[in-house]
């Protein structure tokens, strides 16, 4: 009887992914794959929450019954996606992109500072998001987009080069050289793809 070998997974690769190195490129890659194995990330308010908390950006729960309802939330995280997607792809091919729906979240930043000062804390200087409405929610996202496409090196932002792969990444390796979403996943995949494709020919 032989043991079944035990593979480790990290959580960055369990959907949501977060594997790009990259925020924005995260957020793109929340959906990923090509039908019939599309996989959804986003699905209902809950999850774009989530995402959002697993990426790192502070959420409070008492923003939740305010914005987080009727789907509204996700309406507005898959629309921002969408046109996100968009001008990744017209800044990678080096064509003009039409960033105006981008604009249009970003216009909803709004912060503002808090002083917190007592006698059994040291003063601490605060920074808070004004949150009224689900695109506020989602302007920190927003922002990351809009860094990547201004200041963004577009020679180190990618797609993975296996070909039925549609995810994105960021190569922040010392050389440069990062081919693929994982070596866990693609990495591996391909290797043994060339393998096979090695040992047909002979
Ligand atoms: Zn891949």
């Amino acid at each position: 009887m032989t043991t079944p070998t035990r593979r480790t997974v990290s959580n960055t690769l369990l959907p949501p992914l977060f594997i790009a190195d990259h925020l924005a490129l995260d957020f793109i890659n929340s959906e990923f794959g090509v039908h019939p194995d599309r996989i959804e990330c986003l699905n209902n308010d809950a999850q774009v929450f989530e995402w959002l908390r697993r990426a790192g950006i502070p959420v409070e729960v008492a923003e939740l019954p305010r914005t987080g309802q009727n789907g509204e939330l996700l309406r507005v995280a898959l629309a921002l996606r969408a046109t996100s997607r968009e001008l990744l792809l017209s800044r990678k091919a080096g064509r003009v992109g039409n960033p105006s729906a981008l604009n249009n979240v970003l216009a909803r930043g709004g912060t503002y500072q808090e002083i917190i000062w007592g006698k059994a804390q040291p003063l601490k200087r605060l920074q808070h998001r004004r949150v009224a409405t689900p695109e506020d929610l989602l302007v920190p996202v927003a922002e990351s987009i809009a860094e990547l496409l201004a200041d963004g090196d577009f020679a180190l932002v990618r797609k993975c080069e296996s070909p039925d792969c549609t995810l994105w990444f960021y190569d922040r390796t010392k050389s440069h050289h990062r081919r693929w979403c994982s070596m866990a996943v693609c990495g591996n995949r391909m290797k043994v793809a060339a393998f096979r494709a090695r040992h047909r020919a002979q």
